[in-house]
């Protein structure tokens, strides 16, 4: 992961388990395609009820190892407590600079954990600090190109996405990389049926369902879509 050429793909997590559960799928896709992508965590997600920070540590390794994604950091700043504050804003866009994404990933904005909610508005900040020039932040001005947002999220919502993507064929890697995560989704959690795992595929099912595929992710985005081709339409 020395590599210092610039992202193609930033995907940011307040957790370590958010971007894998929101679009693994996606992930996996842009890997194929041979994107570079990057997961950046923002927190270490501890403590939680099942983990530790070094089953945390241990779990996102493997994780990461299925996804095959080119560089992962993580912020470290805190959980439970994370906030958009000038501080964090600063070290985030100083990551932009660094890793250059032409694309950032972030939670969508509604949600029910508060770190989730902070975690869209710091990416948000900070992708726009990043551009200013006459700063006080590491490196050259840079503006990634455009936030999309990922559905990981603490609430009983029924999104309505810009779009779908088709993980069919991704699914079952989706899934390994999600079992990683032993003490967030399988330790201490009900083992009857519908177990979280099932959940997840009912609902990858049913976005595929949205769109005529297996399995879907969607998406959305606060800005509008800009396709090169209608190549990639289903
Ligand atoms: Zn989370």
């Amino acid at each position: 992961m020395s590599d210092t050429s610039p992202l193609d793909v930033l995907v940011i997590a307040p957790h370590p388990d958010d971007a894998k559960l929101g679009m693994a799928g996606a992930i996996l896709k842009f890997k194929a395609e041979g994107r570079r992508v990057g997961i950046l965590d923002l927190t270490s997600g501890e403590p939680t009820p099942h983990g530790s920070p070094e089953i945390r540590a241990r779990e996102t390794a493997t994780a990461t190892a299925i996804l095959g994604v080119d560089w992962r950091e993580n912020l470290g700043l805190p959980n439970r407590r994370l906030e958009a504050t000038l501080d964090a804003r600063a070290k985030l866009a100083n990551v932009f600079r660094r890793t250059r994404p032409a694309w950032l990933f972030a939670p969508y904005w509604v949600d029910a954990h508060p770190d989730h909610v902070a975690a869209t508005e710091l990416v948000e900040a900070a992708r726009f600090w990043s551009k200013l020039t006459k700063s006080d932040l590491e490196g050259e001005p840079f503006h990634p190109r455009r936030i999309y947002n990922y559905y990981c999220v603490h609430l009983k919502l029924t999104p309505q996405p810009a779009f779908i993507l088709d993980i069919s064929a991704q699914w079952e890697a989706k899934l390994a990389a999600i079992r990683c995560y032993e003490s967030q989704f399988i330790t201490g959690r009900p083992s009857d049926s519908p177990t979280f795992l099932d959940q997840l595929r009912d609902e990858a099912a049913y976005w595929g369902k949205a769109i005529g595929t297996r399995y879907g992710e969607p998406f959305t985005c606060r800005e509008p879509i800009g396709m090169s081709s209608m190549g990639s339409l289903v």
